[in-house]
Order: C-alpha cells, then structure tokens, then sequence
C-alpha cells in the first residue's frame, strides 16, 4: 500500500482511518450478508443507528427506513451534509464472497453496502474530531436509490434544512482502486419514461382510404423521433424506443398502435427542449395522418449537476490526501441515472466516484468492490467534510468583518 503524506507532523485521515478497519470491514460484511430491497432497508437502518449511537450521534427517521444522523461540532459553524445510499437488488449473487448474500434473489451488486460502511466511517473520525469540528454535519442514509428514490422523501420530510453543500460518492467499476473521479458541471443524466398510444381507426386492408392508419403513423414517429436528440439537442442526450405494438392482422388497416421508450438528458435545459420537441413531433406527425396521439410522460430522476466551487473542493481535498495521480477529472457525463442530485439541486454539492478495484460491472452478480474502498472514501469523506467546515467558517467569519 502506498502512502501519502498530507502533513508530515501528522498522520493523515487515510492512517488514522486504518485503525477502524476491523470494525467498518465487519460492518460492510453484515450490510451485505443481509441485503435488503428498496424501502425495506429495516436491519440495515437499524444498524447504521446503533453504529451512529455509539459515537454520540444523535438519530432521526425521516421516512420509514431514511435515517438522518447529526454530529454538533465543538465549534460554531455552518451545516454540510455527507450521503449514503442503503438499498440493494434483485439480483442472485454469484462473487464467491465469504460474506456472500444470505438472501435468495437480493444482493448489493451496486456498491451501496460500501457507501454505508465508509459513511459510518467518516462519522467515526469525524467523532474524534467533534471539539475541533466548525459546524454541524449532518449524515443521511438514503433507502430506495435503485427505485423510486428516496432523496426526495427525504427532502421534502425537512433533511435539507440549514445544509449549505452536500457530498457523496458512487463506487465505480470503470477507474482503478482507489482512483478518485471528479465531474465538473453535468454528471449523470436526467430520464424520462414515455409511451404514446395512437389512434385511428381501422378498415379493409383493400381501401386504406377509409381508415386511418395508426401503425403507419407510429412507424413514421419512430424514424423521426429517434434522431430528435441529435436535431435538437447540442449535448449528448439519448431517445430510445424500446416497443412497438399495432395491428391485429395482415388485411387489416391498424385503428390503434402503441410504443414506449426513454428520453435521458443531462441538465435541466436540454430535459425541457427534448420533452418539448418530443411531444410537438407527436402531434404533428399523427395530425399529418389524421390520427389522434395519447401522449404519457413519466418522470425520473432528474440527474446531478455538480456544483463548481464545491466540486472543486473535493478535487484539491482528495489530491492533498491521495496524491494528484490518484484523482482524475471525468471528462464525458454518465447517461445512467442518480437521485443525488435533488439534494445538489435544494443547496449545493458535488457527486464524486471512486475506483472500487472490481472490473464487473455495476449491478452484475460478480460486483464486488475491494474493502480498501470503504477505508480510502471513509478517510477521503471525513476530510471533505472537515476542510469544507473549517473554510466555509473562515469565509463567513471574512464576510461578517
Ligand atoms: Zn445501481
Ligand atoms: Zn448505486
């Protein structure tokens, strides 16, 4: 293991980190021996709580299994927010772990058991510090991330309150252990699911005339509605349509035809242009047959944008502590999907990832990140939070003068 220096007095947050091993390794192995879905992430809350208590941090339940942690500084300062999903998958484990899942059908094959655990670690060196702390941090263990997202739950249920920045971080398959990835700006995509029924009306497959065509129509939208990101949208963005329905045989004019697909965007912008776009070609496209549209826009996540000066925050803080070798600046966005950012969009923040030393990919049956990840995003986490405390106070401090 190679080590890095960020004060030679000193040891850095990463050794001090280290001494927690046994305990954030044991608490990763029964978070994933024990996997639970969406929404029913009961044992695992209930863990997090009893880890939290025994530090002194006070605990609130914000929504059945979210769970909220509040560590009071020492000092007088503002409030940072440091976030951690919880839930795990329908997925059959297949990594050959010791502490493989104990759960027919559920597994943590998104890294979420890791997130937990190096939260819980960062709230216990952040604990050592707790006189020396400016501020307040607030810790927020979120349930339902792969469904129906419980960031907004969260949120609306008051976690936000007084938070001035947020942070948190996704293991990622795709950097090398330990590699810190940071994104400036668009990060994760925005989704929107949608299907559109047409309607015509059917007739004698030998007098089209008499009816109207609805699989023609849909046929035409599908040409032109899959090339409406590239017409109109200068960023990258992605329409894809995944069915396509219509007819009840060969001599019969199709009265009714449905299809259904995704729209992913990045930033609130090019998210209003496309929906927009897509529903005007909808409707022209189906006036120009004579058809009638029913058009059903479902909305997803609304995607992460970091912000700059915090982005920036975590870039210098996980350079002092892991070397600039070891951070990289992601240039190109991920068209997957995220709900952290609601809580950026309600204050400010930065999404960061970090390289989980796994090459299977995300939500695969052999995702299994290296235990070193908890320890270097714990170390790395408590830092962000720390600097992010102490600067925020001098700064206020400079403002107030
Ligand atoms: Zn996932
Ligand atoms: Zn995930």
């Amino acid at each position: 293991m190679k080590k890095f220096y960020l004060d030679k007095t000193d040891m850095n947050t990463f050794e001090r980190a280290e001494k927690y091993i046994t305990k954030l390794y044991a608490l990763r192995e029964e978070i994933h021996r024990h996997p639970e879905p969406g929404n029913n992430e009961f044992k695992t809350a209930a863990l997090v709580e009893e880890t939290l208590h025994s530090l002194g941090i006070g605990t609130q339940r914000v929504t059945e299994t979210a769970v909220v942690g509040t560590l009071k500084g020492g000092k007088p300062g503002p409030c940072a927010a440091l976030r951690a999903d919880m839930d795990a998958l329908p997925v059959s484990e297949d990594s050959g772990a010791f502490f493989a899942s104990e759960t027919p059908g559920i597994m943590h094959a998104c890294g979420h058991d890791v997130h937990t655990a190096a939260a819980l670690g960062a709230a216990m060196l952040l604990a050592e510090h707790r006189e020396s702390l400016a501020g307040t941090v607030k810790f927020f263990f979120e349930p339902d991330e792969e469904g129906s997202g419980g960031a907004v739950r969260m949120i609306t249920a008051g976690c936000m309150e007084g938070v001035e920045a947020v942070f948190g971080a996704h293991v990622a398959p795709d950097l090398p252990a330990g590699v810190i990835g940071v994104r400036y700006g668009k990060f994760y995509a925005a989704s929107d699911m949608f299907t559109v029924k047409i309607h015509g009306r059917s007739a004698h497959g030998a007098q089209p005339e008499k009816g109207i065509d609805a699989l023609a129509a849909a046929a035409s939208l599908v040409g032109e509605l899959r090339s409406l990101p590239a017409d109109y949208i200068a960023d990258r963005s992605v329409l894809s349509i995944g069915t396509l329905h219509a007819g009840t045989a060969g001599n019969i004019i199709a009265g009714e035809a449905e299809f259904s697909g995704i729209m992913r965007t990045l930033g609130a912008e090019d998210r209003k242009k496309l929906k927009q776009a897509f529903r005007e070609t909808v409707n022209r496209v189906s006036a120009a047959f004579g058809a009638e549209p029913e058009i059903k826009i479902r909305e997803s996540y609304a995607g992460i944008v970091n912000t700059e000066e915090e982005t920036r925050h975590v870039q210098r803080t996980a350079e002092a502590l892991f070397g600039v070798d070891n951070v990289r600046i992601l240039d190109q966005p991920t068209m997957t999907t995220e709900d952290f950012g609601y809580f950026i969009d309600a204050a400010k923040g930065s999404f960061f990832h970090i390289g989980a030393g796994c090459s299977a990919p995300l939500h695969n049956p052999k995702f299994l990140p290296e235990p070193l990840t908890i320890i270097r995003l714990a170390a790395l986490h408590a830092d962000i939070i720390e600097q992010y405390l102490k600067n925020a106070s001098v700064r206020n401090e400079a403002q107030h003068r």
